[in-house]
């Protein structure tokens, strides 16, 4: 079998970029290790950035996000007893978030992908890119026991940070940074309505904790935990206390409380992986780069290197012009680097540290007060949560 772009894994930056390339009439191929229920099963990401959104307006599959959708002007940050709402809209001159959960998402690009027939095999095992250094690269995988081979012009490596991809990479030819941090978060998702209208960023002295929603009558809510913790020993009852001590008191005494749906900890890392290119194979999202969920920026991460990426091979194909693929890496990682400062910074500022003394506890405290009372400040914090230009 042959093809112009095969595409490993199908998160949210594989069919993403699988519908921008069908829509453009360049042929792909998405190979999936998990079933297709796995990959809507998992609960991730929640808030889009615009230029995500605009993307899956562009992909053509923005109806349902539009419709249900949650635009958000703002958040709050509490801390001290209290709340500090940062006005989005306002600091940066009419842009917002969306909250639509990534299962969502998923789900409106699985729809249009099977809808249009466009090849997608679920439960490949052993894909493996070949070659891809050399003008013909090809992939090989197994399914129900068959082998298969599909050569092609490109592959793009969109099978997050434990995929195939980056680890087909010989040693010498990439660069990985990570820092791994002291604790983890767990989270619950709930069909109560959400303590506030906007999302909730927390710092207080047992720890951070995030109100976030996917609608409104579900509400995902997170707190800082230790790594050891095990996920048996939080009942519901438990949770729902520990998040409301973590709160100002008129949030915890509004919170409404009911049987957790799903529960899970995440540890928190950040990681690079460099370059993004490899001959004719891309790294593309969390095959490349992870990000600790405080700046919400993952998801928007994988859709801002679908942008690069697409906008290159769209050059290769329509204007015989390799300049956008050659471009992809550096264009990709000036962005992602800004976004892994941008989520470190958040992470740092808002949880509490192990280890932390006291001058750097104030340091701390410093910063959220400064951040409070400093119009430039909220600026700054405002552009990149919304999301820098691409
Ligand atoms: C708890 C949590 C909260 C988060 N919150 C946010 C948020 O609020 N905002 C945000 O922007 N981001 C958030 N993220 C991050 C976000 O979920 C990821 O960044 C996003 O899923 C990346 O998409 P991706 O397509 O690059 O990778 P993935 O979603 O990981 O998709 C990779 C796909 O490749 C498949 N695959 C893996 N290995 C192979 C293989 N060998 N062969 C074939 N297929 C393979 C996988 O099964 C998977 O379907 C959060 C993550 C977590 C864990």
């Amino acid at each position: 079998m042959r093809t112009q772009v095969v595409i490993i894994g199908s998160g949210p930056s594989g069919l993403l970029l699988g519908q921008l390339l069908t829509n453009a009439g360049i042929d792909n191929v998405i190979l999936e290790r998990s079933s297709k229920e796995h990959v809507l099963s998992r609960v991730r990401a929640g808030v889009l950035e615009q230029g995500t959104v605009g993307l899956m307006d562009e992909a053509g599959v923005g109806a349902r996000m539009h419709a249900e959708g949650l635009p958000h002007d703002g958040f709050s940050l509490a801390f001290d007893g209290r709340d500090h709402r940062i006005d989005l809209f306002e600091l940066t001159g009419g842009k917002r978030v969306m909250v639509y959960g990534q299962t969502e998402l998923t789900h409106d690009l699985m729809d249009r992908r099977t809808a249009l027939g466009t090849p997608t095999a679920y439960e490949a095992v052993n894909v493996t890119p070949q070659d891809f250094e050399s003008q013909s690269p090809y992939v090989t995988y197994e399914k129900d026991g068959v082998s298969h081979r599909i050569d092609c012009d490109f592959i793009a490596g969109c099978d997050g940070f434990h995929g195939a991809s980056r680890k087909a990479v010989p040693a010498a030819a990439i660069r990985t940074f990570e820092k791994v941090y002291p604790f983890g978060w767990l989270g619950i998702l709930a069909d109560v309505p959400p303590v506030n209208d906007e999302l909730i960023y927390a710092n207080h002295p047992r720890g951070f904790a995030l109100c976030s929603m996917r609608s409104h009558t579900r509400s995902r809510y997170y707190i800082q935990c230790s790594l050891d913790e095990k996920i048996e020993d939080w009942s519901d009852d438990r949770f729902w206390d520990e998040i409301r001590r973590r709160l100002p008191a008129h949030h915890a005494e509004a919170m409404v409380t009911g049987p957790s749906f799903e529960k899970s900890i995440a540890p928190l890392r950040s990681f690079v992986a460099e370059p993004m290119r490899f001959g004719r194979m891309f790294l593309v999202g969390d095959a490349a780069h992870i990000v600790p969920p405080t700046g919400a920026k993952g998801l928007n991460l994988a859709a801002s290197d679908v942008h690069y990426l697409f906008a290159g091979l769209l050059e290769h194909y329509q204007d015989r012009s390799n300049a956008g693929i050659d471009a992809y890496s550096s264009r990709a990682l000036a962005r992602v680097w800004k976004a892994v400062r941008f989520s470190w910074w958040m992470t740092t500022m808002l949880h509490r540290f192990p280890e932390t003394s006291d001058f750097d506890q104030k340091i701390q405290e410093a910063e959220l007060d400064y951040l409070t009372h400093s119009r430039a400040a909220e600026t700054v914090l405002a552009e990149n949560y919304v999301g820098l230009p691409y």
